[in-house]
C-alpha cells in the first residue's frame, strides 16, 4: 500500500480534492469543482501535464466526484497506478464526540448527522462528500478528519459559555473551535523550527485567511481558541464579524424587524472586512488602504487591534510564550498585519525584525535576535495534515 491519500473537502456547491503523498506532503494532483447544481459548472484539475479547465454543468456531488475521477483518468496521474491507501474527508464539526480522526462507518455518519444543527452549512455538504466517496470507492477506507478535534483539549473553563447550564447539557452550546487541522499542523512545524519538542513549547497560533482564528497551544495541546460554537466568534475575518455584543441580535430584531436568518447572514457574509470596507480580499483591501481610502484603513486597524487583544489574552493564559506563529493567506503574506498586530509589545518580549518581517526567509523567523518570544511565519497545509492523519488511522 502506498502513502497516497485522496483528500476531499466538500462544500455546499463545491468539491475540492488533492492527491497527497502523506509522507512527503507533495500533491501529485489537485482540483476544484464549483457551481455544483448550477446551469454552468466549473472544473479545474492540476496534474502532471499542468492545469486544465472546463465548464460543463455538474448536477450533484456524485457527478462532481465522477468528473474528478475522469480528470485523473484523462490528465493523470492514474489512481490505479497510485494505489490509494485511503480517502480523507475534511469534516467541519465533530462536536464533543470526536477528539481524533475516525474511520467512517454507519455509526459515524449517524453521529455527524446529529451534529448538523451545530454546523448547518458545512456538515451536510461534508456528509454528502463522504457518502459519494463511499459509493465510488467501496473498497477504500474513508477517514473523517474534524476541524474541531484539535481543540477538544480545551479545559471546561475555556469552552464553557456563562449561560444556563442546561444549554450545554441539553443542546451542546459551548465553544468548540475550528481550523484545528491547521493549528495542529503549524504547531508541529513551529516546534521543529525552534528545534524543540512540541511537548515543551507554548505557542500562540494566528491563522489569518478568509476565516481567521487564534489558538493558545501548550505542549502541543490547544488550551484556548477564538472560534466558538460556530466559526463566527473571535477575530475579524473576510466576511465574518468575529466577537460582538450578543445583544446586537435582539436590537436588530426589535428595532429593524430583521429575522434571525437575515441577522445570521449579515454577520457571516456581509460583515468583517467586507462590511467595513466593502472588500474581503486582503490584497484588494491593502490597495484601497494604500490609495488613502479611510474605510479600508479603519478595517485594517480594527482587524489588527483584535489580533493584538487576542495575543495579549493568550499570553496571559499561557504564562510564558515561546513563539507566535502567523499562517494562512494574510498571516503568511502580510508584513503590515504582523507589524501592526505586534506593535508596542516589546515589554512582553515580542520584537519583530523589520527586514526579516518584510521578507521572511526559509526559516520563517521574523523576530529580532533579542526577542524573547520568537515570531514565525509558517505556511499551513491542511491537505497534508488530513492525509497524514487519515493514513495514521488506517495504519493503526
Ligand atoms: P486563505 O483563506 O488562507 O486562502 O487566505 C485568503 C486571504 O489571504 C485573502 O484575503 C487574500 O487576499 C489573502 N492573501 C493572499 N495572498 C496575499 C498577499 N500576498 N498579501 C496579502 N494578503 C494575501
Amino acid at each position: 500500500m502506498s502513502d497516497h491519500v485522496l483528500v476531499i473537502n466538500a462544500g455546499s456547491s463545491s468539491l475540492k480534492y488533492s492527491l497527497m503523498d502523506a509522507g512527503s506532503g507533495e500533491a501529485a494532483a489537485d482540483g476544484l469543482i464549483e457551481r455544483i447544481g448550477e446551469a454552468e459548472g466549473h472544473q479545474k484539475h492540476r496534474g502532471p501535464d499542468g492545469e486544465t479547465e472546463s465548464s460543463d454543468p455538474i448536477a450533484s456531488h456524485e457527478d462532481a466526484l465522477r468528473a474528478a475521477l475522469k480528470a485523473f483518468e484523462t490528465h493523470g496521474p492514474s489512481l490505479d497506478d497510485v494505489d490509494l491507501a485511503a480517502v480523507g474527508h475534511r469534516v467541519v464539526h465533530g462536536g464533543s464526540r470526536f477528539a481524533a480522526p475516525s474511520l467512517v462507518d454507519d455509526a459515524l455518519i449517524a453521529e455527524v448527522t446529529e451534529l448538523v444543527p451545530l454546523a448547518p452549512l458545512h456538515n451536510p455538504a461534508n456528509l454528502e462528500g463522504i457518502e459519494v466517496a463511499r459509493r465510488l470507492f467501496p473498497d477504500l477506507p474513508q477517514v473523517a478528519v474534524f476541524d474541531t478535534a484539535f481543540h477538544q483539549t480545551l479545559p471546561p473553563h475555556a469552552y464553557t459559555y456563562a449561560v444556563p447550564s442546561e444549554w450545554l447539557e441539553e443542546h451542546g452550546i459551548r465553544r468548540y473551535g475550528f481550523h484545528g487541522t491547521s493549528h495542529s499542523f503549524v504547531s508541529e512545524q513551529a516546534a521543529r523550527r525552534l528545534g524543540r519538542d512540541l511537548a515543551d513549547v507554548n505557542l500562540i497560533v494566528l491563522h489569518l485567511g478568509n476565516g481567521c482564528s487564534a489558538s493558545a497551544v501548550r505542549g502541543g495541546q490547544s488550551v484556548e481558541t477564538s472560534m466558538g460554537m460556530t466559526p463566527l466568534e473571535g477575530l475579524v475575518m473576510g466576511t465574518r464579524s468575529g466577537d460582538l455584543d450578543p445583544a446586537i441580535h435582539a436590537h436588530l430584531a426589535r428595532e429593524l424587524g430583521w429575522s434571525i436568518d437575515e441577522i445570521d447572514r449579515a454577520l457571516n457574509s456581509k460583515s468583517g472586512l467586507k462590511g467595513l470596507a466593502g472588500e474581503n480580499d486582503f490584497r484588494e483591501l491593502s490597495r484601497l488602504r494604500a490609495s488613502g481610502n479611510e474605510r479600508a484603513q479603519l478595517a485594517f486597524d480594527v482587524y489588527c487591534h483584535r489580533i493584538k487583544k487576542y495575543v495579549g489574552a493568550y499570553y496571559a493564559v499561557l504564562g510564558t510564550v515561546d513563539a507566535i506563529v502567523f499562517t494562512a493567506g494574510v498571516g503568511q503574506h502580510s508584513a503590515e498585519v504582523r507589524a501592526a498586530s505586534l506593535q508596542g509589545l516589546e515589554r512582553l518580549g515580542i520584537e519583530l525584525d523589520p527586514d526579516r518581517n518584510a521578507e521572511p526567509g526559509e526559516t520563517g523567523v521574523v523576530s529580532a535576535d533579542g526577542s524573547d518570544v520568537a515570531v514565525l511565519v509558517i505556511p499551513t497545509n491542511e491537505e497534508w495534515e488530513i492525509a497524514r492523519q487519515a493514513l495514521q488511522v488506517v495504519r493503526d
